[in-house]
Protein backbone atom coordinates (compact mmCIF):
# COMPACT_ATOMS: atom_id res chain seq x y z
CA UNK A 1 0.00 0.00 0.00
CA UNK A 2 3.28 2.40 -0.02
CA UNK A 3 3.82 4.42 -2.92
CA UNK A 4 7.20 3.00 -4.60
CA UNK A 5 9.83 5.59 -4.08
CA UNK A 6 10.31 6.64 -7.49
CA UNK A 7 7.14 6.30 -8.78
CA UNK A 8 3.72 8.56 -8.40
CA UNK A 9 1.28 5.27 -8.47
CA UNK A 10 0.45 3.40 -5.25
CA UNK A 11 0.74 0.12 -5.29
CA UNK A 12 -2.20 -1.79 -3.65
CA UNK A 13 -1.64 -5.03 -2.02
CA UNK A 14 -4.90 -7.27 -2.63
CA UNK A 15 -3.45 -9.77 -0.14
CA UNK A 16 -5.51 -12.54 -2.56
CA UNK A 17 -6.08 -15.81 -0.39
CA UNK A 18 -4.59 -14.54 2.81
CA UNK A 19 -1.16 -14.09 0.51
CA UNK A 20 0.67 -10.99 0.20
CA UNK A 21 2.17 -9.86 -3.07
CA UNK A 22 -0.23 -12.19 -5.40
CA UNK A 23 -2.42 -9.51 -6.63
CA UNK A 24 -1.47 -5.94 -7.21
CA UNK A 25 -3.95 -3.35 -8.57
CA UNK A 26 -2.33 0.32 -9.28
CA UNK A 27 -3.83 3.68 -7.66
CA UNK A 28 -3.53 6.52 -10.40
CA UNK A 29 -4.40 9.55 -8.50
CA UNK A 30 -3.85 12.56 -10.51
CA UNK A 31 -5.16 16.45 -10.58
CA UNK A 32 -8.21 15.15 -8.64
CA UNK A 33 -8.85 12.35 -10.71
CA UNK A 34 -8.84 8.49 -9.44
CA UNK A 35 -8.47 5.25 -11.06
CA UNK A 36 -7.32 1.73 -10.60
CA UNK A 37 -6.01 -0.37 -13.34
CA UNK A 38 -6.76 -4.01 -12.73
CA UNK A 39 -8.85 -3.41 -9.23
CA UNK A 40 -8.46 -7.77 -8.63
CA UNK A 41 -11.09 -10.14 -7.93
CA UNK A 42 -14.34 -9.51 -5.98
CA UNK A 43 -12.93 -12.12 -2.98
CA UNK A 44 -10.83 -9.04 -2.32
CA UNK A 45 -13.29 -6.04 -2.23
CA UNK A 46 -12.78 -5.36 1.27
CA UNK A 47 -8.90 -5.54 0.80
CA UNK A 48 -9.31 -2.72 -1.97
CA UNK A 49 -11.67 -0.76 0.30
CA UNK A 50 -8.89 -0.31 2.99
CA UNK A 51 -6.85 0.54 0.53
CA UNK A 52 -8.54 3.16 -0.66
CA UNK A 53 -9.49 4.63 2.65
CA UNK A 54 -5.67 4.68 3.46
CA UNK A 55 -5.08 6.74 0.50
CA UNK A 56 -8.18 9.12 1.74
CA UNK A 57 -10.65 7.47 -1.07
CA UNK A 58 -13.76 5.56 -0.85
CA UNK A 59 -15.12 3.91 -4.15
CA UNK A 60 -17.29 6.27 -4.48
CA UNK A 61 -14.06 8.72 -5.10
CA UNK A 62 -12.88 6.38 -8.12
CA UNK A 63 -13.65 7.90 -11.67
CA UNK A 64 -11.84 5.21 -14.10
CA UNK A 65 -10.97 1.61 -14.08
CA UNK A 66 -8.65 0.39 -16.55
CA UNK A 67 -8.85 -3.34 -17.58
CA UNK A 68 -5.65 -5.01 -18.97
CA UNK A 69 -7.85 -7.84 -19.30
CA UNK A 70 -10.97 -9.62 -18.28
CA UNK A 71 -9.58 -12.74 -16.32
CA UNK A 72 -11.54 -12.95 -12.74
CA UNK A 73 -8.12 -12.33 -10.79
CA UNK A 74 -7.95 -8.72 -12.42
CA UNK A 75 -11.28 -7.53 -13.66
CA UNK A 76 -13.99 -9.75 -11.05
CA UNK A 77 -14.69 -6.63 -8.46
CA UNK A 78 -15.66 -3.91 -11.35
CA UNK A 79 -19.31 -4.92 -10.98
CA UNK A 80 -19.67 -4.95 -7.64
CA UNK A 81 -17.54 -1.32 -7.69
CA UNK A 82 -20.23 -0.28 -10.07
CA UNK A 83 -23.10 -1.49 -8.16
CA UNK A 84 -21.80 0.98 -5.45
CA UNK A 85 -20.44 3.89 -7.89
CA UNK A 86 -22.67 3.76 -10.87
CA UNK A 87 -20.47 6.73 -12.41
CA UNK A 88 -17.32 4.95 -13.14
CA UNK A 89 -15.61 4.37 -16.63
CA UNK A 90 -14.51 1.56 -17.56
CA UNK A 91 -11.58 1.29 -20.25
CA UNK A 92 -11.17 -2.45 -21.46
CA UNK A 93 -9.99 -4.55 -24.99
CA UNK A 94 -13.43 -4.74 -27.29
CA UNK A 95 -12.98 -8.45 -27.83
CA UNK A 96 -13.44 -8.70 -23.68
CA UNK A 97 -16.37 -6.15 -22.80
CA UNK A 98 -19.31 -8.63 -23.93
CA UNK A 99 -17.95 -10.83 -21.21
CA UNK A 100 -17.78 -7.92 -18.86
CA UNK A 101 -21.48 -7.38 -20.01
CA UNK A 102 -22.57 -10.97 -19.63
CA UNK A 103 -19.83 -12.84 -17.20
CA UNK A 104 -21.70 -15.99 -17.31
CA UNK A 105 -19.00 -18.06 -19.86
CA UNK A 106 -16.41 -16.41 -18.11
CA UNK A 107 -17.63 -18.24 -14.91
CA UNK A 108 -19.05 -21.06 -16.66
CA UNK A 109 -15.41 -21.93 -17.85
CA UNK A 110 -13.55 -20.81 -14.62
CA UNK A 111 -16.29 -23.03 -12.42
CA UNK A 112 -15.52 -26.04 -14.16
CA UNK A 113 -11.27 -25.83 -13.62
CA UNK A 114 -11.97 -24.88 -9.53
CA UNK A 115 -16.08 -25.85 -8.76
CA UNK A 116 -16.47 -25.24 -5.03
CA UNK A 117 -13.32 -23.17 -4.58
CA UNK A 118 -15.26 -20.29 -6.99
CA UNK A 119 -16.74 -18.21 -4.28
CA UNK A 120 -13.49 -18.32 -1.93
CA UNK A 121 -11.26 -17.43 -4.90
CA UNK A 122 -12.95 -14.83 -6.57
CA UNK A 123 -16.05 -14.29 -4.79
CA UNK A 124 -19.40 -13.37 -6.51
CA UNK A 125 -18.81 -11.91 -9.72
CA UNK A 126 -21.62 -9.27 -11.36
CA UNK A 127 -22.61 -7.94 -15.02
CA UNK A 128 -21.00 -4.80 -16.00
CA UNK A 129 -23.99 -2.50 -17.36
CA UNK A 130 -22.99 -1.51 -21.02
CA UNK A 131 -22.88 1.95 -20.69
CA UNK A 132 -19.96 2.00 -18.06
CA UNK A 133 -17.94 0.27 -20.77
CA UNK A 134 -15.27 2.05 -23.23
CA UNK A 135 -13.79 -0.37 -25.60
CA UNK A 136 -10.43 0.08 -26.91
CA UNK A 137 -8.95 -1.31 -29.83
CA UNK A 138 -5.43 -0.18 -28.49
CA UNK A 139 -3.57 3.03 -29.87
CA UNK A 140 -5.93 5.16 -28.06
CA UNK A 141 -5.35 7.16 -25.25
CA UNK A 142 -6.60 7.19 -21.83
CA UNK A 143 -6.38 10.51 -19.72
CA UNK A 144 -6.48 10.61 -15.98
CA UNK A 145 -6.40 13.92 -14.84
CA UNK A 146 -2.94 15.18 -15.96
CA UNK A 147 -2.22 11.90 -17.28
CA UNK A 148 -2.43 10.22 -20.22
CA UNK A 149 -2.09 5.86 -20.28
CA UNK A 150 -1.70 4.67 -23.78
CA UNK A 151 -3.60 1.38 -24.92
CA UNK A 152 -1.22 -1.24 -26.48
CA UNK A 153 -2.87 -4.04 -27.70
CA UNK A 154 -0.32 -6.71 -26.25
CA UNK A 155 -2.17 -10.09 -27.39
CA UNK A 156 -0.19 -13.79 -26.50
CA UNK A 157 -1.74 -14.55 -22.76
CA UNK A 158 -5.29 -13.38 -23.60
CA UNK A 159 -6.68 -12.13 -27.12
CA UNK A 160 -8.28 -9.03 -25.28
CA UNK A 161 -4.93 -8.17 -23.46
CA UNK A 162 -3.85 -4.90 -23.45
CA UNK A 163 -1.21 -3.19 -21.99
CA UNK A 164 -1.18 1.21 -20.56
CA UNK A 165 1.89 3.23 -21.53
CA UNK A 166 2.45 6.34 -19.79
CA UNK A 167 5.10 7.94 -21.70
CA UNK A 168 5.71 10.69 -18.83
CA UNK A 169 7.08 8.38 -16.52
CA UNK A 170 7.81 5.30 -18.80
CA UNK A 171 6.03 2.96 -17.14
CA UNK A 172 4.27 0.11 -18.58
CA UNK A 173 1.39 -1.57 -17.11
CA UNK A 174 1.53 -5.06 -18.50
CA UNK A 175 -1.00 -7.33 -16.76
CA UNK A 176 0.15 -11.17 -17.24
CA UNK A 177 2.25 -10.17 -20.11
CA UNK A 178 5.27 -9.70 -18.17
CA UNK A 179 4.84 -12.92 -16.39
CA UNK A 180 4.82 -13.48 -12.85
CA UNK A 181 7.75 -12.11 -10.92
CA UNK A 182 7.46 -10.86 -7.03
CA UNK A 183 9.19 -7.11 -6.97
CA UNK A 184 12.88 -7.47 -5.83
CA UNK A 185 13.14 -11.22 -7.53
CA UNK A 186 14.47 -12.17 -10.75
CA UNK A 187 12.78 -15.66 -10.81
CA UNK A 188 10.08 -15.77 -13.44
CA UNK A 189 7.06 -17.78 -13.88
CA UNK A 190 5.26 -18.07 -16.96
CA UNK A 191 1.39 -17.51 -16.73
CA UNK A 192 -0.50 -19.45 -19.43
CA UNK A 193 -4.04 -20.37 -19.00
CA UNK A 194 -6.75 -21.57 -21.46
CA UNK A 195 -7.87 -20.59 -24.07
CA UNK A 196 -5.89 -17.99 -25.54
CA UNK A 197 -2.09 -19.02 -25.58
CA UNK A 198 0.05 -18.18 -28.30
CA UNK A 199 3.50 -17.69 -28.48
CA UNK A 200 4.10 -15.56 -31.38
CA UNK A 201 1.84 -13.15 -30.41
CA UNK A 202 3.24 -13.26 -27.37
CA UNK A 203 6.59 -12.20 -28.54
CA UNK A 204 5.51 -9.47 -30.73
CA UNK A 205 3.54 -8.25 -27.71
CA UNK A 206 6.57 -8.11 -25.80
CA UNK A 207 8.70 -6.48 -29.12
CA UNK A 208 5.65 -3.79 -28.89
CA UNK A 209 6.86 -3.19 -25.24
CA UNK A 210 10.37 -3.25 -25.59
CA UNK A 211 10.19 -0.84 -28.02
CA UNK A 212 8.55 2.31 -25.87
CA UNK A 213 12.44 1.85 -23.91
CA UNK A 214 10.09 1.43 -20.47
CA UNK A 215 12.07 2.63 -17.21
CA UNK A 216 10.05 0.17 -15.38
CA UNK A 217 7.02 -2.42 -15.72
CA UNK A 218 4.43 -3.12 -13.10
CA UNK A 219 3.19 -6.27 -13.51
CA UNK A 220 -0.16 -7.98 -11.36
CA UNK A 221 1.76 -10.55 -10.03
CA UNK A 222 3.91 -8.57 -8.76
CA UNK A 223 5.03 -5.09 -8.79
CA UNK A 224 7.80 -2.81 -10.58
CA UNK A 225 10.14 -4.72 -12.45
CA UNK A 226 12.97 -2.23 -12.61
CA UNK A 227 15.14 -3.45 -15.86
CA UNK A 228 12.42 -4.02 -18.96
CA UNK A 229 15.11 -5.40 -20.91
CA UNK A 230 16.49 -7.98 -18.80
CA UNK A 231 13.22 -8.82 -17.29
CA UNK A 232 11.45 -9.95 -20.77
CA UNK A 233 14.94 -11.74 -21.94
CA UNK A 234 14.41 -13.88 -19.00
CA UNK A 235 10.84 -14.25 -19.92
CA UNK A 236 11.10 -14.78 -23.18
CA UNK A 237 13.52 -17.93 -22.97
CA UNK A 238 11.30 -19.02 -19.79
CA UNK A 239 7.95 -19.15 -22.17
CA UNK A 240 9.99 -20.79 -25.36
CA UNK A 241 11.27 -23.62 -22.22
CA UNK A 242 7.70 -24.05 -20.66
CA UNK A 243 6.07 -24.73 -24.22
CA UNK A 244 8.93 -27.05 -25.80
CA UNK A 245 8.15 -29.17 -22.24
CA UNK A 246 4.22 -29.29 -22.72
CA UNK A 247 5.16 -29.95 -26.76
CA UNK A 248 7.60 -32.93 -25.69
CA UNK A 249 5.09 -34.03 -23.31
CA UNK A 250 2.00 -34.01 -26.08
CA UNK A 251 4.15 -35.89 -28.10
CA UNK A 252 5.58 -38.35 -25.53
CA UNK A 253 2.42 -40.28 -25.52
CA UNK A 254 1.22 -40.46 -22.40
CA UNK A 255 -2.49 -39.68 -21.13
CA UNK A 256 -3.09 -36.24 -21.28
CA UNK A 257 -3.51 -36.43 -17.15
CA UNK A 258 -0.11 -38.11 -16.56
CA UNK A 259 1.55 -35.71 -18.99
CA UNK A 260 -0.26 -32.51 -17.02
CA UNK A 261 0.92 -34.06 -13.95
CA UNK A 262 4.30 -34.43 -14.87
CA UNK A 263 4.43 -31.11 -16.11
CA UNK A 264 3.40 -29.40 -12.84
CA UNK A 265 6.09 -31.94 -11.03
CA UNK A 266 8.82 -30.31 -13.46
CA UNK A 267 7.99 -26.42 -13.32
CA UNK A 268 7.06 -27.05 -9.75
CA UNK A 269 10.87 -28.60 -9.01
CA UNK A 270 12.18 -26.27 -11.40
CA UNK A 271 10.70 -23.45 -9.20
CA UNK A 272 12.11 -25.00 -5.38
CA UNK A 273 15.33 -25.12 -7.50
CA UNK A 274 15.36 -21.30 -9.09
CA UNK A 275 13.84 -19.67 -5.44
CA UNK A 276 15.67 -20.27 -2.27
CA UNK A 277 13.55 -19.99 0.26
CA UNK A 278 10.76 -22.56 0.52
CA UNK A 279 8.39 -20.20 1.54
CA UNK A 280 9.00 -18.12 -1.24
CA UNK A 281 9.28 -21.35 -3.95
CA UNK A 282 5.00 -22.16 -2.79
CA UNK A 283 4.10 -19.00 -2.91
CA UNK A 284 5.32 -19.03 -6.95
CA UNK A 285 3.93 -22.69 -6.81
CA UNK A 286 0.34 -21.70 -5.39
CA UNK A 287 0.01 -18.27 -7.61
CA UNK A 288 1.53 -19.66 -10.81
CA UNK A 289 -1.79 -22.20 -11.21
CA UNK A 290 0.40 -24.54 -12.94
CA UNK A 291 -1.88 -27.29 -14.00
CA UNK A 292 -3.83 -24.09 -15.80
CA UNK A 293 -0.93 -23.48 -17.13
CA UNK A 294 -0.44 -26.52 -18.43
CA UNK A 295 -3.88 -26.38 -19.89
CA UNK A 296 -3.41 -23.70 -22.18
CA UNK A 297 0.07 -24.58 -23.47
CA UNK A 298 -1.63 -28.27 -24.22
CA UNK A 299 -4.64 -26.46 -26.61
CA UNK A 300 -1.45 -24.34 -27.76
CA UNK A 301 0.21 -27.17 -28.73
CA UNK A 302 -2.38 -28.77 -30.15
CA UNK A 303 -3.43 -26.27 -32.27
CA UNK A 304 0.28 -25.85 -33.87
CA UNK A 305 0.01 -29.59 -34.45
CA UNK A 306 -3.08 -28.99 -36.68
CA UNK A 307 -1.86 -26.31 -38.25
CA UNK A 308 1.04 -28.36 -39.61
CA UNK A 309 0.81 -29.46 -43.17
CA UNK A 310 0.43 -33.10 -43.16
CA UNK A 311 3.73 -34.30 -44.41
ZN1 LIG B 1 -3.47 -12.70 -13.71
Amino acid sequence: MTPSANSPYTTIDLNWTGRPKSIASALIQSDGVNALIDPGPASTIETLRAALAQNGLAVQDLHAILLTHIHLDHAGAVGALIKENPKLDVFVHEFGAKHMMDPSKLLASAGRLYGEKMDFLYGNVLPVPEENLFALAGGETVTIGKKDFTALYTPGHASHHLAFWDAGERTAFVGDVGGITVEGDTFIMPATPPPDVDLDLWNKSLDAILALQPARLFLTHFGYQHNPAAHIARYRKKLAEWTALAKSLLESGKSEEEAGKEFVEAVAAETRRGVSAASEAEHYIFNGGLYLSWLGLLRYAKKQEKSRPAS
